[in-house]
């Protein structure tokens, strides 16, 4: 515990040491790096060994996220004041990345915690709001959820059925909510629901409802592909009674609300899928070396050779990609269209490498013995979640379109 918490004060003074801006994409700044090889250390050492049996118990690594709480790493860009690390948007990406590289759960977990839950909150809250609901959740003792898509709509999210009405100074919140990671292990969530469906997403309003609470149940749990060891599952609101200042920002605001903590997300998940895709490079470069066939090591074959080149291109561009995002994001620049690149190549790169991964492996890839059929498993979400692969898609070709009319 000593070592985590001299660890977390390293990560704060790096912070305070300056941000500085990275002209050139090639090298991290000396603190982003520190950061790099503290989390890869983390992961390989509590992450790595475990990955398989968490995702076989479909278990939540409640101690270890307790740890990465006690590096600042469920908090990163939260301000010290509150309880963070204080530290950048790219410090963020990074970490994701890492703890990815050694467990995709752990890393979901915290992306959630991170940018879903506690995003929306530290831009859009009050002062009171911040205190409530962000510092209690930077520790790792609790983690948040964010709870958007509803069992008749996901992607078009403008169309939520989820209700809140007024009943004097109360709101009264009904409906469902599908799909909620963290939903099992959390102890608050940030909802959206319409206080008008005609007014579609202009209709939409963001509350903070903490868990438990009466009229608060959950579904089952998913029995999910992959991402196994994070919780996904519906949140039921019956009669859901909350004071007036569990709206989140201004009635009618949830929609964008919602968007802007997306466009933030998506970075989040773009390094997940690089974590991903890394640790599924790794096992195949290392397994390529190992194995011999036809009286040599398979890493010796062009066939091999040309699979582990176009995999490790597929991953160093979408890493720029996320990084280029992280740091627009960070010099306050617009960076939506470059956050939905980051994921769509990031999402993309991941599925195609642990593909290709399990190829280089032949049978072994296809067996729980070597991890290449977990990343294969836990790849394949980053396609889906905070916006599918067609929906960055569009979001690029409208933005892309928009620059063309000036
Ligand atoms: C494991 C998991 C965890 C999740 N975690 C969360 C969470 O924490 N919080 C939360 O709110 N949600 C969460 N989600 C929901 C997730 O964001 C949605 O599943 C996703 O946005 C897609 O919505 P959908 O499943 O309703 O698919 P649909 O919207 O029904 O889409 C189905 C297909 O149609 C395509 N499509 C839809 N509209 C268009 C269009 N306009 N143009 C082109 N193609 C289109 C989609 O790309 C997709 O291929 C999670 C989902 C999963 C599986």
């Amino acid at each position: 515990m000593a070592a985590l918490l001299c660890a977390r004060k390293a990560l704060v003074s790096w912070a305070q040491c300056g941000r500085r801006c990275l002209s050139q994409l090639a090298e991290l700044p000396e603190m982003h790096q520190m950061l790099r090889q503290t989390c890869r250390d983390f992961a390989e050492r509590e992450l790595a060994p475990i990955a398989a049996q968490l995702d076989r118990e479909h278990r939540f690594p409640a101690q270890q996220v307790r740890e990465l709480g006690a590096l600042g790493l469920l908090a990163v860009e939260t301000p010290e004041a509150l309880g963070g690390a204080g530290l950048d948007y790219l410090a963020y990406a990074i970490a994701v990345e890492e703890i990815s590289r050694g467990c995709a759960s752990t890393g979901v977990i915290l992306s959630v915690n991170n940018s879903l839950y506690l995003g929306p909150i530290l831009k859009f809250g009050s002062e009171e709001q911040k205190q409530q609901w962000v510092t209690p959740f930077t520790t790792g003792e609790q983690v948040g959820c964010f709870a958007l898509s509803e069992p008749g709509n996901g992607s078009d999210a403008g169309a939520a059925a989820t209700v809140a009405r007024r009943d004097g100074e109360e709101w009264v919140l009904n409906g469902t909510k599908a799909w909620i990671t963290n939903c099992w292990d959390a102890s608050a969530a940030v909802v959206f629901a319409t206080t008008d469906r005609s007014l579609r997403h202009k209709g939409i309003s963001a509350f903070l409802v903490p868990m438990p609470h009466p009229g608060v149940s959950l579904g089952k749990k998913e029995d999910k592909l992959g991402i196994r060891a994070s919780s996904t599952a519906n949140l039921i609101l019956e009669d859901v009674r909350l004071p007036p200042q569990s709206m989140l920002g201004q009635p009618g605001m949830g929609f964008k609300i919602a968007m802007q903590t997306l466009d933030s997300g998506r970075i989040g998940i773009a390094a997940q899928a690089l974590g991903i895709g890394q640790a599924a490079l790794d096992c195949a470069a290392d397994y390529a070396q190992k194995r011999s066939a036809f009286g040599a090591p398979i890493a010796k074959l062009q066939a091999i050779q040309f699979k582990l080149a176009d995999m490790s291109l597929a991953l160093e561009s979408a890493r720029l990609l996320t990084w280029r995002a992280a740091m627009l994001r960070d010099s306050r620049k617009p960076y939506s269209k470059e956050a939905a690149m980051a994921k769509l190549a990031a999402s993309e790169a991941a599925t195609f490498i642990s593909h290709q991964a399990i190829q280089v492996l032949g049978g072994m890839g296809y067996v729980t013995d070597m991890p290449a059929e977990r990343h294969y498993r836990d790849a394949r979400i980053t396609e889906i979640y905070e916006g599918t692969s067609e929906i960055q898609r569009l979001v690029i070709a409208n933005l892309l379109l928009k620059e063309y009319q000036g």
